[in-house]
């Protein structure tokens, strides 16, 4: 018997939604025989209960449903605490308190700081602190975030691999994460927990056979399978698929308001409408005012 495929549709509720987001649910209900809706919701500065809504009303409007409850990650902070709390008993999380210039200024410092997908990687000018300086600082009450210690980590899970629908195996290299990853964040200064950490922890909560999402986030998916390792969490498959352009191949722009699904919807425009001109890649009549 063939065993159905859990997927997933994980919005952030830091905005409206936009026609990017349609692609993508469209593309996780139509790849998965159940479908989750999850909100992602841990940024208490930007998310907002009206997003939320906006999300419920904006994906009934594109024509789906899902099984209730739908899980909110701001209501398991302290299941998220656990995990965090399970893996820095393994020694593989460190505090770090720089801030966004204490980092430049040490990169300035390096002529030939690495960098990777997501930009610079962290000199690991933290990792270097003794326990007396961690705990006084602690104590002090200095701002920190925890880092994952990659060079600790992998250490511990060697070589992995995932598998793309599309791009197949993917392997991920043990260097590759210290060079170019490097120590990640898990619990960020201002929310106690990050985005690598609750998606997959809840992805494996949920039983996600399958994670679809877009290319964007492509680079996040072996953090996620060293997390897993280390964790022991089973290891979905992946499908991220292409983010939406227009004909001239150009991504579209979150803050455009004009391609917003409220926007489309107040237009007097249909699902089935939106569903044709992504296919066609024909905006024009959406773009015009
Ligand atoms: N919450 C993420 C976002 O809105 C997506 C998470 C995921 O699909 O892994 O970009």
């Amino acid at each position: 018997m063939k065993t159905q495929s859990v997927t997933r549709f994980a919005p952030s509720p830091t905005g409206l939604l936009h026609i990017g987001h349609a692609v993508s649910a469209w593309f996780a209900w139509e790849h998965g025989d159940v479908t989750l809706l999850r909100i992602e919701d841990i940024d208490n500065g930007r998310c907002r209960p009206s997003y939320i809504d906006a999300i419920y009303e904006d994906l009934q409007w594109l024509g789906l449903d899902w099984p209730q409850p739908v899980r909110k990650q701001s209501e398991h902070f302290d299941e998220y605490r656990r995990v965090l709390t399970h893996l820095d008993d393994q020694g593989l999380l460190y505090p770090c308190f720089c801030t966004r210039k204490d980092i430049a200024d040490e990169i300035a410092r390096a002529p030939s700081a690495p960098h990777g997908p997501e930009g610079i990687i962290y000199p690991r000018t933290c990792r270097h602190l003794s326990m007396a300086e961690r705990s006084e600082r602690i104590n002090r009450g200095d701002a920190y975030a925890l880092r994952l210690d990659m060079t600790a980590a992998v250490k511990r899970t060697g070589p992995l691999h995932w598998h793309d629908r599309t791009k197949g195996k993917q392997d991920v290299m043990t260097d590759y994460m210290i060079q170019h990853i490097g120590d990640v964040i898990l619990a960020r200064k201002d929310t106690p927990v990050s985005y690598h950490l609750c998606v997959t922890h809840d992805d494996a909560l949920q039983n996600i056979t399958l994670v679809t999402r877009g290319d964007d986030l492509f680079f996040a998916t072996p953090i996620h399978r060293v997390l897993q390792s280390l964790l022991g969490y089973p290891v979905p498959e992946y499908h991220h698929h292409p983010l939406l352009t227009d004909a001239q191949g150009k991504k579209f722009s979150k803050r455009d308001k004009s391609l917003t699904i409220q926007t489309i919807r107040n237009k007097g425009f249909s699902a089935a409408q939106l569903k044709d001109m992504i296919a066609n890649r024909s905006f024009e009549r959406l773009l015009s005012p």
